[in-house]
């Protein structure tokens, strides 16, 4: 059977990985970019993400490329700061370029066909309304099944409702004074309630610096971006140096899971919404759909399509819903004074240690 995957994030990527296992199927793996490429990304892989690495076989690669973090330096709405410890590595950065090529090249060494620069305009489909494959406007590529996995931006989304995004913009510095080893920092400000500014260090040089923010906000990205990198940063930039230019780029999150299957086709990663409203994680939920979708694949095959679709929006729906409703509650608690109460009390050891386990959890 062939299989045709679009978009080599985590998400396609990993799905092309976890396929290629099975060695049943043709794979082709398409992404417009050549690959490594930059992807605007904080590129903080959660405890569960690591995990996920461990159950496909790449957590050995991944591992000498990551920056472990071990804590968090917190700073809530009332400017209340704390370093919350976690578990020693137990958190990584690694960059994102390095992270999706080494999946995919990982894929392709198991004997998928990766095609870069092949940018998909159109979702082919049989007389019956099927997906059928996919076509760049001069190449046809068929495909027996087709997993969309373009990213945010998807122009093949089967969700019809209005898509909720997260505003960001960050960059990329040398040089910041005063960054602890092995911590990330995490500043809640009011500015940008109920999401965050971040400060994630790559190497022990190098950090990537972001907002997230309310799309709706009248102000420019790079002011907002300032107010609240000068409010937490200030004089420790004095001395750094900016190495890569602003990316910005939205994170599309959902409050309750749509359709991400119709016949001859299955939506995975941000392509199917699938992020954390509360903390923008989108890796873990990208490259978890992959596997699911994999998984599926095996079990039901593909030609008999309608029990396929079935079993992958009701595991969807399993693996996803309650974590979503559990971020979307943290994020509304994030824009509320009961939060910026409980965060001025982090100095208090049970305060922490509630905050660390949310933190953890969401
Ligand atoms: C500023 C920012 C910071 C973030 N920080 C984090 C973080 O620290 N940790 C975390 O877990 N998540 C983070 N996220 C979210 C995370 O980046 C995404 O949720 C994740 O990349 C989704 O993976 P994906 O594979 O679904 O899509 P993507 O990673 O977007 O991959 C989609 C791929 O499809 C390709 N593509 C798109 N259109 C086409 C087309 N027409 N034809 C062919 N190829 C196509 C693209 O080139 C791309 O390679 C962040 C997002 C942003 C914007």
């Amino acid at each position: 059977m062939r299989i045709a995957i679009v978009g080599a994030g985590p998400a396609g990527a990993t799905a092309a990985l976890a396929l290629s296992r099975q060695g049943t199927h043709e794979i082709v793996l398409l992404d417009r970019d050549s690959f490594p490429r930059v992807k605007t990304c904080g590129s903080a892989l959660s405890p569960r993400c690591i995990s996920l690495c461990h159950t496909l076989g790449i957590e050995t690669t991944m591992a000498p490329l990551a920056y472990p973090v071990s804590g968090l330096r917190f700073t809530g709405p009332s400017g209340r700061q704390a370093t919350l410890t976690g578990k020693a590595g137990g958190a990584w950065i690694i960059p994102r370029a390095r992270f999706d090529a080494e999946i995919a090249f990982a894929a392709e060494r198991f004997g998928v066909r990766f095609e870069q620069g092949f940018k998909a305009t159109t979702l082919v489909r049989d007389p019956r309304g099927r997906v059928a494959g996919v076509s760049d406007g001069q190449r046809t590529l068929e495909a027996d099944l087709t997993l969309v996995a373009d990213g945010a931006h998807s122009r093949f989304s089967s969700d019809l409702r209005k898509k909720r995004q997260i505003a960001t913009l960050m960059g990329w510095w040398e040089g910041v004074e005063g960054v602890l080893p092995g911590h990330m920092e995490m500043w809640f400000d009011r500015r940008v309630a109920p999401w965050y500014g971040w400060l994630f260090p790559e190497t022990t040089e190098r950090v990537n610096i972001g907002i997230y923010y309310r799309p709706e906000d009248p102000v420019p990205p790079k002011d907002i971006f300032g107010e609240i990198v000068d409010r937490h940063l200030g004089r420790r930039l004095r001395k750094a140096t900016q190495v890569q230019k602003y990316r910005g780029a939205p994170i599309v999150y959902t409050e309750e899971i749509g359709e991400v299957a119709a016949p001859g086709a299955l939506w995975i990663g941000e392509a199917a919404r699938l992020t954390n409203a509360a903390t923008g994680e989108g890796i873990f939920y990208a490259m978890k759909s992959g596997v699911i979708a994999a998984e599926l694949i095996a079990r039901h095959g593909i030609t008999d399509g309608d029990r396929l679709l079935t079993a992958y929006r009701t595991a969807i729906q399993r693996a996803f819903t309650a974590r979503f409703l559990l971020a979307l509650g943290f994020m509304r608690f994030a824009n509320t004074p009961a939060f910026s109460l409980l965060t001025s009390l982090v100095a208090v050891p049970p305060v922490q240690k509630t905050l660390t386990w949310a933190l953890e959890h969401v």
